[in-house]
């Protein structure tokens, strides 16, 4: 357990927390919340998610009425949604001296959620999905969470946000408290996914067919065994390179030597550039593009991967094995 060791116990002793959104994150941080002790509303609209919140015996309220009622707002609603239910329902309900909590940078990085000066506003964000928030709290276990300060209006946000990641979870064996930004958490989260290992692997598939590979093996190989869960487990238990002692001495000799020259310098500025679209806001005005025009390239490029050849091989290969659904 990693925590910054300055910040005292009992900072949120007295405040009282309305969290906003009942889904993946917000279920998980309400139950956390409250067995540890503190008390928590939370504001949504009657619907199934209220109802889940009213079985779990939550006082639920309207979303206005949970800003009213709470010194820490935490905001558990999607990003895509945030700036409309901030411009509809939580800009207005906000008065000085409250915190509004996010649990990821995206909206406050890009200017897309209206905020008043006199409210502390801070990050909390989860390295983890929400039902391991929930389920690593029952076991007494911890996750990472990033925490950053974008306005301090109390001169107390910083240890608010730190006390906050360590009572929903942070502060247990195996979690820690990293101090970020709204900034960093987003540059973090979307070159992850812009980045990421998805195209590597599709790529890396193609590339074993067009080789003569049979699709079933490529799959199987590439991601489809299973093996690549059980090394990115190894890599979260003893580190990336570290963890290359569980593979043979080929696979090392591969891997540490060989492999090197196919991550070459114009893949390593291709990723650069992907952070500069990032930080220069060129990714976000794209997406909020699409969002506008109604999603039109998801659609077609969920389209065009239905059809693709590897996603039809997949799809027969993992019947096959009785796998497949969402
Ligand atoms: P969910 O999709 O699970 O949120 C569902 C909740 O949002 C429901 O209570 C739903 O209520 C409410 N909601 C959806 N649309 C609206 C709307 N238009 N107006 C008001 N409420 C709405 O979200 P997540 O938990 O996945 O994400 C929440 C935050 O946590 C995001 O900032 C995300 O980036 C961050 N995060 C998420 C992680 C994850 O594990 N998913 C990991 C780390 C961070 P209703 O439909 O009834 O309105």
């Amino acid at each position: 357990m990693w925590l910054p060791r300055d910040v005292p116990d009992g900072v949120l002793t007295g405040m009282s927390i309305s969290v906003i959104g009942y889904g993946n994150q917000g279920r998980a941080q309400a139950l956390n919340l409250r067995d540890r002790g503190l008390p928590v509303q939370v504001g949504n609209i009657d619907d199934e998610y209220a109802a889940s919140a009213r079985a779990d015996g939550f006082r639920v309220l309207r979303i206005p009425e949970a800003v009213e009622a709470a010194d820490i707002v935490v905001v558990l609603i999607p990003d895509e949604v945030q700036p409309h239910v901030f411009r509809s329902s939580i800009s207005n309900a906000l008065r000085p001296g409250q915190v509004v909590s996010f649990a990821s940078g995206y909206n406050v990085t890009y200017g897309r959620v209206p905020i008043r000066e006199d409210v502390d506003v801070i990050l909390v964000a989860p390295r983890m999905i929400g039902r391991g928030v929930r389920e690593l709290f029952l076991s007494n276990r911890g996750f990472p969470m990033l925490v950053g300060v974008e306005q301090d209006a109390s001169g107390e946000a910083r240890a608010r946000a730190v006390s906050l990641a360590g009572v929903v979870g942070a502060d247990r064996e195996g979690g820690c408290v990293l101090e970020s930004s709204f900034k960093e958490e987003t540059l973090l989260d979307l070159f992850s996914e812009h980045a990421g290992l998805i195209q590597l692997l599709k790529t890396s598939c193609e590339v074993l067919i067009e080789a003569g590979c049979s699709p079933e093996a490529a799959i199987l190989e590439t991601y489809g065994s299973g093996e690549l869960g059980e090394i990115a487990h190894a890599i979260a238990d003893l580190g990336l390179v570290n963890q290359l002692r569980l593979h043979s001495t080929t696979s090392q000799f591969g891997q540490l030597v060989w492999g090197r020259r196919w991550i070459a310098t114009e893949t390593r500025d291709l990723m650069r550039r992907a952070v500069a679209s990032i930080q220069d806001g060129t990714f976000a005005r794209a997406w909020h593009a699409e969002e506008q025009a109604g999603l039109v390239q998801l659609h077609a490029a969920w389209r065009q991967q239905e059809m693709a050849p590897l996603f039809l091989a997949e799809a027969r290969l993992y019947e096959a094995l009785g796998r497949g659904g969402e």
